[in-house]
């Protein structure tokens, strides 16, 4: 049943509880109905953004971004072909190094010119 249905089948429930009721209380029944109706819509919503929504504030979500950043640039990692240590966070950085690069081709060959040599 979606939502719609259930607020039309409410209302027929309560006419057919109530079926000599003046106009007036018609209109109050229905009122109140439409309000029940909407809040449970709003709580329906609320409860399916606290699933999907992890933090309540973008601030929030940013800061747990940097907590989680942080500890993961922190953490230590070994260059294998240089053989050194470094923090996680400088690995790319050390990837890209010309240092790391002449280490990986070997012997400090140069890589672009060892082909030709
Ligand atoms: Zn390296």
């Amino acid at each position: 049943m979606n939502p719609g249905d259930e607020f039309y089948f409410e209302l027929k429930t309560f006419l057919e509880k109530y079926p000599n009721l003046p106009v007036n209380d018609i209109i109050e029944a229905v009122k109140r109905i439409n309000v029940d109706y909407e809040q449970r819509k709003d709580q329906n919503i609320k409860k399916s953004k606290r699933v999907t929504k992890k933090y309540d504030s973008e601030e929030e979500r940013k800061t747990a971004y940097k907590i989680q950043q942080n500890n993961y640039a922190k953490k230590n990692w070994k260059c294998d072909v240089c053989d050194v240590e470094m923090y996680l966070g400088n690995k790319s950085k050390h990837l890209l190094s010309k240092k790391h690069l002449k280490n990986e081709v070997g012997n400090g060959d140069c890589p672009t010119c060892s082909d030709s040599n």
